[in-house]
């Protein structure tokens, strides 16, 4: 019983020492957050030790090890978003980072019952059946557990809370335990500061399926108040001033909509953005492109929109030298990639194909 005990802390700390070692891999650095996230997801947090079923991974060793994957996807970035948030699913403001407490938590207690229940009269069965509580209803009454056995504590512990969201049978899903316990992590710390946005939209928007990973990450960290600028760098005591170094005026992401040739871009990308939604170029404000809740009928509209907005961040907060003709040649580009895809009609029907075919 020690013995596995102590391999599943054994394995918890190797898993642990090699995700700091990527955190030095050269080649890793290119990659975008959401790509990081993806690769650390496949290629260690899917190696949460086996032993994790029969013993949970210590919740510290479970906690470091997410801050040690986090930190590997905000590798280089002054401003990073929380840990805790890059873990929560997409459609909630994360990025899908596995949460492995939660991981390690849904592996543990849905194995455990699949053993109380599919093979009641082996070792852990008898155990279980043998220090049950009376009632599972949390907080479950736990005394005469003697040491060797406390994880059967935690594992009683933590499917009273579930019982609360899960009907028993469903606990034996592993994944279905994993999602309910997200949905109790607490949101995207953004969406508490601006509660009158529309969340579900923006993270659909941010992470839709026809924007590539560079324009999904770009995005992502601009909704998220995460790019450099002067205020920022100013309020962390790391630039002197919060104003802008080429025009003096007070730095901000709004800034960056206005300042120097961006506000040529900016208005060419008005122009289209208009010219798809059949308003006047004035109407279209920056904000839509921070807070993408604006929706259009019908979808496919939508996604033409969402398509520009997402392009022009990237463009706007993208290290390349900003005027319209590059933005212009950008889009361009960007779109002839995009028309290859096979599913590009039943995203966006006509409505991309005429801001290119009729500039506007
Ligand atoms: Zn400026």
């Amino acid at each position: 019983m020690n013995d596995l005990r102590r391999s599943a802390a054994t394995n918890g700390r190797r898993l642990l020492q090699t995700i700091r070692a990527g955190l030095v891999d050269h080649r890793l650095r290119s990659l975008d957050i959401i790509q990081r996230a993806q690769y650390v997801n496949v290629y260690h947090a899917s190696r949460i030790p086996h032993v994790a079923q029969v013993f949970p991974v210590p919740i510290t060793l479970a906690r470091r090890m997410l801050m040690a994957m986090g930190s590997f996807v905000c590798a280089g970035m002054l401003f990073k978003v929380q840990y805790s948030s890059l873990a929560l699913p997409r459609e909630r403001g994360g990025v899908g980072l596995f949460h492995v407490p939660d991981r390690v938590t849904a592996l543990f207690v849905s194995s455990q019952l699949k053993v109380w229940r599919r093979c009641p009269t082996s070792l852990t069965g008898l155990l279980l059946r043998e220090y049950a509580p009376v009632s599972m209803s949390a907080p479950v009454m736990l005394s005469d557990i003697p040491p060797p056995f406390y994880h059967f504590r935690y594992f009683f512990f933590e499917i009273s809370y579930i019982l609360h969201s899960l009907p028993l049978l469903r606990i034996l899903q592993t994944k279905t335990v994993y999602d309910t316990l997200q949905m109790c992590q607490t949101p995207n710390p953004i969406e508490h500061k601006f509660p009158q946005i529309i969340w579900r939209r923006v993270w659909k928007a941010v992470h839709a399926g026809y924007l590539d990973t560079s324009v999904q990450s770009t995005w992502y960290i601009t909704v998220n108040g995460k790019q450099v600028n002067q205020s920022r760098l100013h309020r962390i005591r790391l630039a002197d001033t919060p104003l802008c170094v080429h025009c003096g005026v007070e730095d901000t992401d709004a800034h960056r909509f206005s300042c120097g040739p961006s506000a040529d871009v900016w208005r060419l990308a008005q122009r289209i953005l208009a010219f798809l939604t059949r308003q006047p170029p004035a109407q279209i404000i920056f904000l839509t492109l921070l807070f993408p809740d604006v929706i259009h009928y019908p979808t496919t509209k939508t996604n033409a929109v969402n398509w520009i907005r997402g392009h022009t961040v990237r463009y706007i907060f993208g290290p390349d030298e900003k005027s319209e003709l590059g933005y212009w040649t950008y889009l361009n580009d960007r779109h002839c990639a995009l028309v290859r895809n096979p599913r590009y009609k039943q995203f966006f029907s006509n409505f991309l194909r005429s801001a290119f075919h009729d500039p506007p």
